[in-house]
């Protein structure tokens, strides 16, 4: 029996990821649960798992007392304590740059760390490597693609590796002319063709900001030079990435998109669960890939300068963009501002040694500079 923490429980990945324990209750047992603001469901969640800590992150008037740890410091206390009491792996399924200090504290407790928060890895990376190893940890990557690529590179090593090939649903907008792209409104942004998601995420797959994100997400948790790292626009998420070898050979993993496959794959790691989803039906099956639109999706270039840049530049892009996307979400900019000013923010000199402090730094002067564009 795995003991689990889920921070970000009441969210998009957290949801999955409770879905799995409960289609798998002889190996899982939910430890902690996190949430920021929703205390309903968090309370919830807490009557159905009693023995299991309820953490909640955000400000509230009134906290029910069954949550016993509140603000950021009280999910780093209560990561100890599940630490401290033979918790194993922690789901970090917290949306954007607030689910790094977490990430960090679950792997100096220990924990393997069946991550989803991309922005982890995107901002420091470098440093996270480095307490996985130091604490004889893991990092199990959640996102599709990079769970993908994952399996994938165990299954084939890594000698001879030409390149990697994330697949990319090309969201919404994938086909729009670029003069309707301008004139786009959050609710459409939101209605993703293939993943259902939480908000910021599925703005990012439309402006192909999440690609962007996830090549340099596979740059450094793969460690290979981002000219190694391909995307492919791939509109039915059916295969989730490619790894291709120097001989020609390509191998693809494939499953239906449907985020409990890759969250059930870092929860049995390294073993493997019984499938208890829909299976691909290949008689009614048609696939394509296509190439993306640098032009009407600039997001995706953009963070390959910023990945070959290095240093902080990754740090800056992920920051200007979560700071975009919540003035198109208030429908303060248009939908092609976003890349706009994340371009402007990169302009500026982000390089420096990435330590805590300087990503820190570098996080919030990027962000201060996004109300100056
Ligand atoms: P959601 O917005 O659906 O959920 C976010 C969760 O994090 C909620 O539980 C929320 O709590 C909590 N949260 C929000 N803000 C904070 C904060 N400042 N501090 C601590 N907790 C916070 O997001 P998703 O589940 O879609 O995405 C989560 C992460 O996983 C992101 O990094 C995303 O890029 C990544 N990811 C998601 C995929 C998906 O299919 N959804 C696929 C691949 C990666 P509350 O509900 O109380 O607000
Ligand atoms: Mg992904």
């Amino acid at each position: 029996m795995k003991k689990i923490a889920i921070l970000g429980a009441t969210g998009s990945i957290g949801n999955s990821t409770i879905d799995v324990i409960r289609k798998n209750p002889d190996y899982f047992d939910p430890a902690l649960f996190s949430a920021h603001a929703n205390i309903e469901s968090l309370v919830k969640l807490g009557k159905e798992y009693p023995k299991a800590r309820l953490a909640l992150t955000g400000k509230a008037k009134h906290v029910p007392v069954d949550i016993r740890w509140t603000g950021r410091e009280g999910l780093l206390r209560a990561l100890e304590e599940c630490a401290r009491s033979g918790v194993d792996i922690a789901v970090n399924g917290i949306a954007g740059a607030d689910g790094l200090e977490p990430s960090l504290a679950a792997l100096d407790a220990g924990m393997n760390l069946a991550l989803a928060n991309k922005e982890t890895i995107v901002m420091a990376g470098e440093i996270v490597s480095m307490k996985a190893r130091e604490k004889n940890a893991c990092i199990i990557p959640v996102d599709s693609e990079h769970s993908a690529i994952f399996q994938l590179l165990r299954a084939h090593g890594t000698e001879n590796l030409a390149s990697i090939i994330l697949t990319a649903s090309g969201g919404p907008f994938r086909t729009l002319p670029l003069e309707q792209l301008a004139r786009v409104k959050p609710h459409d942004a939101l209605a993703h063709p293939t993943w259902n998601m939480g908000v910021k995420i599925s703005i990012d797959s439309a402006s192909m900001a999440n690609k962007g994100l996830e090549v340099i997400e596979a740059v450094k948790l793969f460690d290979v030079p981002p000219s190694k790292v391909k995307v492919v626009v791939h509109p039915q998420s059916i295969v989730h990435s490619m790894i291709c070898f120097l001989d020609g050979s390509v191998y693809a993993q494939l499953s239906k998109p449907d985020m409990r496959h890759p969250i059930q794959d870092a929860l049995f790691f390294p073993g493997k669960g019984t499938v208890s989803f829909d299976t691909l039906d290949f008689t009614s099956l048609t696939i394509g890939f296509e190439a993306p639109d640098e032009k009407r999706f600039p997001l995706l270039p953009l963070a390959y300068y910023a990945a070959k840049a290095g240093s902080l530049y990754p740090v800056a892009y992920n920051a200007a963009n979560e700071e975009a996307v919540s003035l198109f979400l208030e429908e303060k900019i248009g939908f092609l501002d976003i890349a706009r000013i994340v371009e402007i923010v990169l302009q500026q000199d982000w390089t420096g040694i990435v330590t805590l402090d300087a990503v820190w730094e570098a996080d919030k002067k990027a962000r201060a500079c996004v109300y100056r564009c």
